[in-house]
């Protein structure tokens, strides 16, 4: 049995017509002879409607949270309506979609009276976008002859108590793969379950954090000991560097689970960084692959990476960054300088991205926000502080810098007309980054993409498909 856990996102399940293609894609696994454990994001944008929801009535704004509910009932029954055409099995469940509206309606209001809104209502509000999404996807999955069952995530992704940002409890969560998925995989049916949303163990209803049906897919694929997990999305893959920004970037046939991680946190936003960790454990392969063109083969993220001949495997940019520089020449040479200036970023919460030191001076950077002015007011206590936005990070990750030399001379040659702020080669040896003003990223990107992807490697990059893919949501 070749078990393969398939999560598809907001975007592969946003109307009538991406769930009948995502519809497609599983049952043809099922041809293939495969075993499929189905995991699906709530419709496009319904998690931040819900999340705007919420808002609307912790502010008094009954009314306003009520009708943007109601907007989202209509869309739900609609997408329900137009997939199941078995008047019993339709009325079923738009039955079901009511009674789900009729309670977050109940709780909306009663947040208007109460006015406050608390981490554990917030996701028991969002809760619902993945319960009914995976409810409607079922019921068109059986409608196309796929034996489908539904199963409630919330009884399977056990987690702690940490509302929003749950963390999951692998060992019970094997157990809970193996009392309520098991028995289905052995009867041949297909379990459908929403990704994101669990349940801590007093059944309380928690989520894993905004992206997180990535991680229930490697959750579950981890406990299960899968094959595979397929992360569908609407993007070919991972891409040598965002095509809108570079047209002639490539797919990346083959990545491993560091670079792909490392390419997650710099803003490439096609896979939760989290995913990878469940799924490396186990040594799993992750496939990134496009559900608007299912015939193309993605991108396989495996543990080892895989060698080229070129040094890297792909460029990400983080924009809306600010960098920070603070100078502290009475403070030369004192120690616990360092622990000072973090002490007041971990106050403020606020995580660093890159820093970089001298004798007299640090500078960090940060994303842009408006904890900056405090950030700056407390550390000009211990020294001068300047701080400048609209700051960009360019990151080159591959495998194979380990080890090169002249590769630093090779990068900033390939930039020598942009003025790069601040430098790093980061402790994974997998990353060369550096900063430069944000309006100057795109034009680095090409610059650079055109110094190392002349020659590409076609075990490697897909080298034939040299055309711009849509862009990612
Ligand atoms: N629906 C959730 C979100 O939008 C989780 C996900 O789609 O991965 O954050
Ligand atoms: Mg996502």
């Amino acid at each position: 049995m070749s078990l393969v856990v398939m999560k598809f996102g907001g975007t592969s399940v946003e109307d009538p017509a991406a769930i009948g293609r995502t519809a497609a894609i599983v049952a043809g696994r099922v041809a293939q002879g495969k075993t499929p454990v189905v995991v699906v994001s709530a419709m496009a944008k319904v998690t931040d409607q819900l999340l705007r929801a919420a808002d609307a009535a912790a502010r008094g704004d009954r009314t306003g949270a009520l009708a943007i509910s109601a907007r989202l009932r209509c869309r739900h029954r609609d997408t329900a309506t137009a997939l199941v055409k078995d008047r019993a099995e339709a009325a079923a469940l738009v039955t079901l979609i009511d009674q789900k509206f009729d309670s977050l309606d109940e709780i909306l209001r009663g947040l208007a009276a109460i006015l406050e809104l608390t981490p554990r209502i917030s996701d028991l509000i969002v809760s619902y976008g993945e319960r009914i999404s995976s409810r409607i996807v079922a019921a068109a999955f059986r409608e196309r002859a796929i034996d489908a069952v539904h199963v409630d995530a919330r009884d399977v992704v056990i987690t702690d108590s940490q509302f929003q940002k749950a963390i999951p409890l692998d060992d019970v969560i094997e157990k809970r793969c193996a009392e309520k998925l098991r028995p289905h995989l052995a009867n041949g049916k297909v379990p459908v379950m929403g990704g994101f949303i669990g349940s801590n163990e007093a059944g309380i209803t928690t989520t894993l954090g905004r992206g997180g049906s990535d991680f229930t897919a490697a959750l579950v694929g981890g406990a299960l000991s899968a094959d595979a997990i397929e992360i569908w999305t609407d993007v070919d893959g991972i891409m040598t560097s965002d095509p809108r920004v570079c047209p002639d970037a490539l797919r990346v046939k083959v990545i491993s689970f560091e670079e792909a991680a490392e390419l997650a946190y710099f803003g490439a936003k096609v896979l939760h960084p989290a995913t990878i960790l469940p799924a490396v454990k186990k040594n799993i392969p992750v496939l990134v692959l496009n559900s608007r063109n299912p015939a193309n083969e993605g991108t396989r993220i495996t543990s080892l990476a895989p060698h080229c001949k070129s040094p890297f495997k792909s460029i990400a940019v983080k924009k809306k960054l600010s960098i920070i520089d603070v100078v502290a020449s009475r403070m030369l040479m004192t120690h616990g300088y360092m622990k000072a200036i973090f002490d007041i970023f971990d106050k403020h919460q606020c995580p660093v991205d890159m820093v970089s030191t001298s004798e007299v001076s640090v500078s960090l950077t940060v994303d842009s926000n408006d904890k900056l002015p405090a950030i700056a007011a407390d550390l000009s206590k211990l020294a001068d502080v300047k701080y400048e936005g609209r700051k960009a990070l360019v990151c080159l990750v591959g495998d194979d810098i380990r080890g090169q030399s002249g590769m630093a001379a090779q990068v900033f040659g390939a930039v020598r007309h942009i003025n790069v702020r601040m430098i790093s080669q980061g402790a994974s040896e997998i990353n060369m980054s550096f900063m430069i003003e944000e309006d100057d990223a795109d034009e680095a990107v090409r610059s650079l993409h055109a110094a190392f992807f002349k020659d590409p490697d076609p075990t490697i990059f897909d080298v034939e498909a040299r055309k711009p893919i849509p862009a990612s949501s």
